[in-house]
């Protein structure tokens, strides 16, 4: 088994921080140098970037991956990243550690039934209006093709409230770990939508049994190309890390 899919399963709790989107080289070494020293575990940063107007900043693509890679090494930390077209598989088979499908791709079999046959970890996010049937019969296209090195991801669905940008399903958090045998991660970033909540939305998601959180990180996000919104500072970070670790510690009740 993967190295780092062992470590996620032996882990308490395991956090995946980074910008939604990796901006410039200097960016994302800056960002990783204080994730690391907050005490985040992996590296994460969108290279490719499924954005709902074409108009928005799509990514820095390949390059982005290298520069994450880069980065990620100078801090000796593990890297996570989306993909978005199955003809980018080798290129993420040869550069990054963790492989992301985001909540757009969920349903796209084609592409999880590649990754279904790498040796990646694959973390799979939940589609924004997938059932948990849905979600699980998606995995299941990744698992036939013998791939079991599969993180879930729950990221909030949406609702009718504006409010936040989606609804962050901790009923889903707690049945998936009951259920899936998988480790299971939530989002708070991408179903806050909002950065002033996402502590909250941390803390309850390691409440209702997440094995990690993945969240956006940004050291200026009014200047942030993507998702600057829901992002927070280094210093909400850490403390972000260090309440999720008391909840993790008081969690069996
Ligand atoms: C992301 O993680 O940057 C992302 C785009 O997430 P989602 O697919 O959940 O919207
Ligand atoms: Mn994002």
């Amino acid at each position: 088994m993967n190295e780092i899919f062992n470590k996620i399963k032996q882990n308490d709790l395991t956090i995946i921080a980074g910008p939604c989107a990796v901006e410039s080289e200097q960016m994302i070494f800056s960002i990783a140098e204080k994730i690391k020293e907050a005490g985040a575990h992996i590296l994460r940063g969108g290279a490719f970037k499924m954005r709902t107007s074409v108009h928005d900043f799509q990514g820095l693509g390949k390059e982005g991956i290298k520069m994450l890679r880069a980065a990620a090494d100078k801090y000796n930390l593990p890297i996570i990243s989306e993909i978005v077209d199955v003809r980018d598989m080798e290129l993420f088979c040869e550069w990054v550690d963790i492989i992301q499908v985001g909540m757009r791709n969920m349903y796209n079999y084609p592409l999880l039934r590649a990754l279904g046959k790498t040796e990646k970890p694959v973390f799979i996010k939940r589609g924004m209006s997938a059932t948990l049937e849905e979600y699980l019969k998606a995995v299941e296209y990744v698992e036939q093709g013998g791939n079991r090195q599969i993180i879930l991801c729950e990221r909030g669905v949406r609702g009718f409230d504006v409010a936040t940008r989606n609804i962050l399903d901790v009923g889903a958090i707690a049945l998936l770990k009951k259920g899936s045998g998988y480790p299971v991660f939530a989002d708070p970033s991408h179903a806050a939508g909002r950065t002033d909540i996402v502590p909250q939305l941390c803390y309850s998601a390691v409440a209702a049994g997440a094995d990690g959180i993945s969240i956006e990180v940004h050291e200026n996000n009014e200047k942030a190309l993507s998702d600057g919104a829901q992002a927070v500072d280094i210093e909400t970070l850490k403390k972000i890390i260090k309440a999720m670790k008391k909840i993790k510690e008081i969690k069996e009740v």
